[in-house]
């Protein structure tokens, strides 16, 4: 044990200072930050040191109530749906502006209270957080429906509006980044929004909303309510006034929101859940290259990543040489204090999920998957992992089939095309997949066959706004981003006007 080889100094035991104050701390209620009905509060931690950063609002049903009458007010009666989507979409592109301008500190906050790395949180994801707001600050003007040549005597037209009230829900693994996916949308299409933040990970949400304000947001707008699921995540999902619920998290919450929402008003409902995605490494494959991208495409985010690709299919041919250099690539994957420079991986998000991790490795061991490197904690204290890497897997094993949600890559040795395909696909996720070949009719074969959300071909973990991103199966229901990712926040009426004199008449 120890931090030995997988850390250039101490840091870990001793972490550096966050160049960030944590200033807000309450609940954002028709824009204002007030203190939860209850009076509680709940500590945010330090995946660094299990320490507290802040002791936060905690909402509960009570809140909830509140933040949706606000919600409600500003979509009923407030000026937001009644702008004109160019005014809307200038508040919006005016928060891309902010959150640039803030870039760093939001980037200092996420990595505090996430445990990320700060380079990728302020050269990668804080940055796409502007880009998100500025792709659908684009489609605000240019939201329309369609004329529809209706067979008689009639003129069709469809108007595409907003939903209403829209509850989100959203996970710890990328807090701000999932605000962007979920708020940007939702005000372009003018509905307004309560949004529930993670209880891991509550800081960066409420950084971000003040900046909308600043950007011109009117109050009630956008709600934001820290606090638990069972209780804040579930009151938003069954309120009777919330009329669409989005949710990102896993598959067993996805499916408690699904049942909450058929209970109450039969809200529509979008799902990002887990996966288990397999990244497939054909026998043509240029192996360096394939190593690095499995090995980005596992333990990008410490692993927790919803769509990481966490069953690496790799071809007898190029096997033996692919995990000699994934092994070794693990093992150079450098770990310590995120606010370091150069450090390619954190600890994880808390206690739970680092538990959780060790009990899969531990599983693995002992179903009889070689463990080829790492597989236990990184210094004393923290949720620090070292990078695993597990051969010799089957596919019935835990480690191959459940979310680990963890710095553990799994390798499996496949034989043919058809083979990977049926194994690819034995599983109740969706999400994503990676293929790595030279060959077209490969990549074509697979592409097709894989029943997936996303299919990246010689790459992985591409997020740019445009591209749509949901799963098949058991991964969720609809498509966030992208032109897709519109759809969820409109409703679409039909329009019908009879024509006093049809030209053919
Ligand atoms: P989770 O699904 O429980 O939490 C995600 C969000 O849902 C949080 O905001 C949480 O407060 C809320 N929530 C929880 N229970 C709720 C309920 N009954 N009603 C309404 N909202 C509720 O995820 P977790 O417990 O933080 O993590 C468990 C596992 O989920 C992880 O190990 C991982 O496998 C998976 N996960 C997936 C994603 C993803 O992006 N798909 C993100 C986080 C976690």
């Amino acid at each position: 044990r120890g931090i030995g080889k997988y850390s250039t100094d101490a840091s870990i035991e001793s972490p550096i200072s966050p160049s960030v104050k944590v200033n807000y701390t309450q609940l954002l209620i028709n824009g204002q930050f007030v203190d939860s009905a209850s009076g509680k509060t709940f500590p945010t931690l330090d995946p660094r040191t299990g320490e507290v950063i802040a002791h936060v609002a905690e909402g509960d049903a009570e809140d909830v109530n509140r933040a949706v009458s606000a919600a409600r007010k500003a979509f009923d009666e407030g000026p937001w749906p009644k702008m004109t989507a160019y005014e809307r979409s200038r508040v919006l592109f005016r928060f891309a502006d902010l959150i640039e301008k803030h870039n760093d500190e939001i980037a200092a906050l996420e990595t505090w209270d996430n445990g990320k790395p700060f380079e990728q949180a302020a050269k990668i994801e804080v940055p796409m957080v502007a880009r998100f707001f500025r792709y659908y600050a684009g489609f605000a003007d240019k939201i329309h429906g369609l004329t529809v040549p209706a067979d008689g005597e009639y003129h069709v037209q469809t108007l595409h509006e907003p939903i209403g009230v829209a509850g989100q829900i959203i996970p710890w693994n990328f807090p701000l980044l999932m605000f962007a996916w979920k708020v940007a949308p939702a005000l372009a299409c003018g509905n307004t929004v309560v949004l529930k933040s993670a209880e891991q990970t509550p800081l960066s949400a409420l950084y971000a909303a003040t900046l909308l304000q600043e950007a011109g947001l009117p109050p009630g707008v956008l709600n934001v309510v820290s606090g638990f699921g069972p209780t804040a995540g579930a009151s938003l999902a069954s309120h009777m006034d919330v009329d669409k619920v989005a949710f990102t998290g896993s598959t067993d919450t996805g499916k408690k929101i699904l049942e909450l929402a058929a209970k109450s008003n039969l809200k529509t409902v979008t799902l990002e859940l887990g996966g288990k995605s397999p990244f497939i490494v054909c026998e043509d494959a240029d192996v360096d290259k394939a190593v690095e991208m499995a090995h980005f495409a596992l333990f990008f985010n410490q692993g927790q990543c919803c769509c990481a690709g966490s069953r690496t299919f790799v071809h007898e041919k190029v096997y033996d040489e692919f995990l000699e250099k994934a092994k070794a690539r693990a093992e150079r994957r450098l770990v310590g204090d995120p606010f370091k420079g150069g450090i390619e991986q954190g600890p994880q998000i808390d206690s739970d999920q680092f538990e959780k991790i060790l009990k899969y490795i531990d599983y693995g061991v002992k179903a009889g998957a070689k463990l080829e490197t790492g597989g236990e904690r990184v210094g004393t204290k923290g949720f620090y992992i070292k990078p695993t890497v597990f051969s010799d897997v089957q596919d019935d094993m835990r480690i191959a089939s459940e979310e680990i949600f963890g710095p553990v890559q799994t390798i499996l040795k496949y034989k043919d095309l058809n083979e990977v395909i049926r194994r690819a696909n034995n599983s109740r996720y969706g999400l994503a997949a990676g293929v790595f070949t030279q060959n077209i009719d490969t990549a074509n074969t697979l592409t097709r066959a894989l029943r997936v959300g996303s299919v990246f071909i010689n790459c992985f973990d591409v997020f740019d706004a445009s591209i749509p991103f949901g799963g098949y199966k058991m991964s969720g229901i609809g498509r966030e981003k992208g032109i897709y990712g519109l759809s969820n926040y409109l409703q679409v009426k039909a329009v019908v006007t009879p024509l006093k004199n049809p030209a053919w008449l």
